[in-house]
């Protein structure tokens, strides 16, 4: 398959500080600029960085050399030699199906194959929406192999057609090899907007324009879990986006459903996908920011069965870290002045800065503070195709409280 022009890599000898080697030796994917002592020559994006043991010569992994970025090797293969060809790309393409088959046995036809380093293909996703597979790419170090990769991904998923998405920085770089976001790399795509399926409930998605590869796929187990005790209930979706928790409850038999974003555009597309599914709820729509949003509904004594609130990342920077801190903190204590008695209310996290632990510390306090008492029904992480390698890696955490 020719996506890109043939791309010639070389490979690279490298040699580690004892910290940098450390993290490699447990099996951390990322090797730092300023963590390597000794490379033999000049790298481009992609070569082949094999990273020798500072004393004995032996080989502790094997990555990808990126020279734009400060996570300089993202590696690929530990503690073994391999080489690193079209099998080896079979091979982990492979890995990664049989992980998420038993989430293909749902009813469920979409879902994320590639998660980046979480299965050992750093910066590299691909989702599945129905027979559409979505590439997105937040690095260079991929060009040199796409024309291996993307047959495998084809073969794998049997998608009818594949769409390149590039990160932001990618664009900007200017040395995509005439590749853009957005561009059909294989096949024929009928609509921009393609519909799919997460356990049994329809939803669509532009795989074109929408954020990320078009839809959060990460959420799914929490939202089926909502539809699953949402029969006759009220509901408050907040940070609805597309309406993922919204739809789920209208599915599963909701009374009525109120979809809150500062986006309406997010929210039209919520109002879409729910009526790609039958229910007899009642679907409001609430254009606002969600803070204020969230006041204006307690002012007007307003309390729904369940509330859910899963807002974006908040701390994208380190230097962003005790504001996100804050958000969750006034998003837990205004939640729960609007959940009734017994009413449920659910609170997520993507930010994977602020660790598990903490994020549910700051929840169950202020949910405390509203003066609110509470039992934890659950608390749940990542669904099965998004599975976790690394600690960075871990993202997701949601809180399932009963308020009394
Ligand atoms: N819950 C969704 C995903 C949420 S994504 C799902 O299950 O798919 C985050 C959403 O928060 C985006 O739709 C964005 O428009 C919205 N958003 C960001 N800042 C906001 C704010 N201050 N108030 C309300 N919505 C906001």
């Amino acid at each position: 398959m020719n996506i890109v022009p043939d791309i010639t890599t070389q490979r690279l000898a490298i040699k580690l500080r004892p910290a940098g080697e450390k993290m490699v030796k447990k099996g951390h994917p990322w090797v730092f600029e300023n963590s390597i002592a000794k490379q033999n020559v000049k790298g481009n994006a992609g070569d082949l960085a094999i990273v020798y043991d500072h004393k004995k010569n032996i080989i502790l992994a094997i990555g990808l050399f990126d020279p734009y970025s400060p996570i300089r090797i993202k590696l690929i293969q530990f503690k073994k030699a391999a080489q690193i060809n079209d099998e080896w790309f079979g091979n982990r393409i492979q890995q990664a199906y049989d992980k998420r088959k038993p989430l293909l046995e749902t009813d469920t036809n979409s879902y994320r194959l590639l998660f980046g380093e979480n299965d050992h293909m750093p910066g590299f996703i691909a989702d599945v929406y129905d027979t559409v597979l979505v590439v997105k790419l937040y690095s260079h170090i991929w060009f040199p192999y796409l024309n291996d990769v993307i047959p495998h991904l084809i073969k794998q998923t049997a998608c009818k057609s594949v769409i390149m998405r590039l990160s932001r920085s990618l664009q900007s770089s200017g040395k995509t090899y005439n590749l853009t976001d957005g561009s059909v790399i294989y096949g024929k795509l009928e609509q921009e907007v393609v519909v799919f399926r997460e356990h049994g409930v329809r939803f669509s998605a532009n795989v074109i324009k929408g954020h990320k590869t078009g839809y959060f796929l990460d959420h799914r187990h929490n939202r089926k879990r909502v539809g699953d005790f949402a029969k006759g209930k009220t509901v408050l979706d907040v940070f609805s986006y597309a309406g993922g928790f919204s739809v789920h409850a209208l599915a599963g038999d909701a009374r009525e459903v109120v979809s809150l974003d500062i986006s309406k555009h997010a929210l039209e597309m919520a109002k879409h996908n729910a009526a790609l599914n039958e229910h007899s709820g009642t679907h409001t729509i609430m254009v606002a920011d969600a803070f204020e949003g969230l006041q204006h509904l307690i002012n007007q004594r307003k309390k729904f069965d369940i509330v859910v609130i899963d807002p974006p990342s908040f701390a994208k920077r380190e230097n962003e870290i005790q504001k996100a801190k804050n958000s969750y903190a006034r998003l837990a204590k205004l939640g729960a002045q609007l959940v009734t008695r017994k009413g449920v209310l659910v609170l997520a996290s993507c930010s994977s800065r602020v660790i598990a632990e903490e994020f549910f510390k700051i929840s169950e306090e202020n949910i405390t503070m509203s003066g609110r008492s509470f039992n934890v029904i659950d608390k749940t992480y990542h669904d099965i195709d998004h599975p976790i390698s690394f600690p960075e890696g871990a993202y997701l955490k949601c809180g399932y409280y009963e308020l009394s």
